[in-house]
């Protein structure tokens, strides 16, 4: 398999790995957005979350709710993200969570200035979706 973080995990390539639990790994972004962005992954390769099994999915965020008091410790707020598929910027098809200091002159904002505008659902579409979703 010809994934980069899967190298990563059986050691043929070098990370500066933070900590460690029995399905997940946590180590430094090695292109950071800010001092200490971290990335904490599952040991298994998965594309997307769902992908995962349920006690690799609670490992996981086990990891993320353990590194988040480290890392948010950094700035005093953190961005937590996951790209989930490649048309929501996931390049690498490894399922992965962003942990990312963040600080008021920082470039990033908001989530809602990630898109050009709001979209301005009415509200059947509204109803509409949340009929699709809810279970
Ligand atoms: P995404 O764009 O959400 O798929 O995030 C992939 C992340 O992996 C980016 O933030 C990259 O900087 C990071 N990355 C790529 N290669 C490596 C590597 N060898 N070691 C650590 N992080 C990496
Ligand atoms: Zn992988």
């Amino acid at each position: 398999m010809d994934c980069i973080f899967c190298k990563i995990i059986s050691k043929q390539i070098p990370a500066k790995i933070l900590n460690e639990t029995s399905h997940s790994i946590c180590f430094l972004d090695a292109f950071p957005l800010a001092n200490g962005h971290a990335l904490v992954i599952p040991k298994n390769h998965h594309k997307k979350i769902q992908d995962m099994t349920s006690t690799e999915n609670s490992d996981l965020f086990s990891l993320v709710h353990t590194m988040m008091s480290k890392v948010d410790s950094l700035t005093g707020s953190t961005l937590l993200a996951i790209h989930n598929g490649e048309n929501a910027g996931q390049e690498v098809p490894h399922v992965h969570v962003h942990l990312i200091p963040r600080s008021k002159s920082d470039s990033a904002g908001p989530v809602h200035s990630m898109f050009d505008s709001s979209l301005g659902s009415s509200d059947s579409e509204i109803e509409k979706y949340y009929n699709l979703l809810k279970i």
